[in-house]
This record gives C-alpha cells, sequence and structure tokens, in this order.
C-alpha cells in the first residue's frame, strides 16, 4: 500500500509522542493513526498538523498538542460501551477521537464558527452520527445526561458541580483545573456519588468560559 507523506507523519507522531511517552492502549492508538488530524487544522498548518505541541485554529482557540489529547483520552478508560459528553468541541480533532472509542459522543462548543467547521469536518471524514450542541459547557447538557464519561478541554478553576451532577456512578470526568495559564490534569471518579480525585499532571490549556469557567 502507498502511504501518502501525511499518513507517514502521523504514524511517526503515533509512536515517537505518544506509544513512546508511556501510552500503550492500542485501540487508542490506532484511532489516532486513523484520523487524519491534518484535515482538523486550518490549511496553511496542515504541514504542521503532526507536530508535537498545539495550533491555532481561529477565535483565538487552539487544536491540543496530540499527546495531550492521547494523555486525556486514555485517562477516560474507553472500552467502547460509553456515552461520552466532550466540552469545547474546537476543531473536532478529540471529538472524532472520541467516537472512535465509545458507543456516543455529545460534544459542546460555545462559539458557532468552530462547531460549523467541526461539524462540516465530521461529516467530510463520514462521521455522522456525533451530536453537537452550542451551549455554555460548564453547566453540561441536562437534558442528555447522564454521562459515563465527561471530558473538558478547556481549564477550569474548579469541577463544575453540574458537570459532577451529571456523571454517572463509576463515571469518570477528566478535567485540566487550576488558573487561567497553568493547570493540572485531574480526573474525578464518582463512586458511591462522591468524588475520587486524582492529579495526572500539569498542563496549559484555554480558558473554559462560562457560569463555573473564567469570566470572558
Ligand atoms: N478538543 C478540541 C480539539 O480537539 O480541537 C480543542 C479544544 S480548545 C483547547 C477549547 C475549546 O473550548 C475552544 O474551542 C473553546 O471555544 C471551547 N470552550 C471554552 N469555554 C467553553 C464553554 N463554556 N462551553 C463550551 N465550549 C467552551
Amino acid at each position: 500500500m502507498v502511504k501518502d507523506s501525511f499518513t507517514l507523519k502521523r504514524h511517526r507522531m503515533v509512536e515517537e509522542q505518544i506509544r513512546a511517552r508511556g501510552i500503550h492502549d492500542e485501540r487508542l492508538l490506532a484511532a489516532m493513526r486513523d484520523i487524519p488530524r491534518h484535515r482538523f487544522v486550518p490549511t496553511i498548518l496542515s504541514t504542521r498538523a503532526y507536530d508535537d505541541g498545539p495550533l491555532p485554529i481561529g477565535e483565538s482557540q487552539t487544536i491540543s498538542q496530540p499527546y495531550i489529547v492521547a494523555e486525556m483520552t486514555d485517562a477516560l478508560k474507553l472500552s467502547g460501551t460509553e456515552k461520552v459528553l466532550e466540552i469545547g468541541t474546537g476543531s473536532g480533532y478529540q471529538t472524532a477521537i472520541l467516537r472512535g472509542l465509545a458507543r456516543e459522543v455529545v460534544t459542546v462548543e460555545r462559539l458557532h464558527l468552530l462547531q460549523t467547521s467541526a461539524e462540516k469536518t465530521l461529516r467530510e471524514l463520514g462521521i455522522e452520527d456525533v451530536r453537537f450542541r452550542i451551549a455554555d459547557g460548564s453547566l453540561g447538557i441536562p437534558d442528555e445526561a447522564p454521562f459515563d464519561r465527561i471530558i473538558v478541554t478547556a481549564a477550569a478553576p474548579g469541577v463544575p458541580p453540574p458537570l459532577f451532577a451529571q456523571l454517572s456512578n463509576g463515571g469518570i470526568l477528566v478535567i485540566p483545573i487550576g488558573g487561567r495559564w497553568e493547570q493540572n490534569l485531574l480526573r474525578v471518579t464518582k463512586e458511591n456519588g462522591k468524588e475520587r480525585k486524582e492529579f495526572l499532571g500539569g498542563c496549559r490549556f484555554v480558558p473554559l468560559i462560562g457560569q463555573y469557567g473564567f469570566p470572558d
């Protein structure tokens, strides 16, 4: 099979940036090999899509570094049966990865332009069954709850109470918590209605803007 240069770069990205840093879930590695990340960045940046860092996607927002996408997805411990809520659709790249690994995905974005573009990209790639919403994701999506997994791809000052409330028992929430500029990645597991917290390491995300996030 002839592989184009993007495919080669993507395979190298998975080996050198993801597996080499300790992520060994073969389903996740396969999903990251499959999804064409260059389709989720502005055309002018497509040759940098497989670089080891975040990239701008317009509207002062970013597509996260590939390793961060992998780390957060790994932290969700997806087996394929879960209903997932993603907060911060952005480019839709993380959404596409989640869709390959979970049963159902609902994704929420506050900026119309990004949501429209993400929805178009996923449709062009034949990923049709994601539910897109425009809302303040810090409030969750009450009419779709409960969720087995919630992933927040923007930084919050604390765990938004509505998100914990919308998590099913045994469910997992992954969220960067801290200040506007630096955060710690937190995994919260709901055990008999109570929070069990694990800090997974430092990170840097754009802010979650909303009622339980930061002011605009
Ligand atoms: N997961 C994305 C990807 O793969 O491209 C990256 C997301 S980007 C780091 C964070 C996103 O969260 C931005 O698109 C931003 O507009 C969105 N966001 C910020 N506050 C939000 C809120 N309250 N509700 C929904 N989305 C929000």
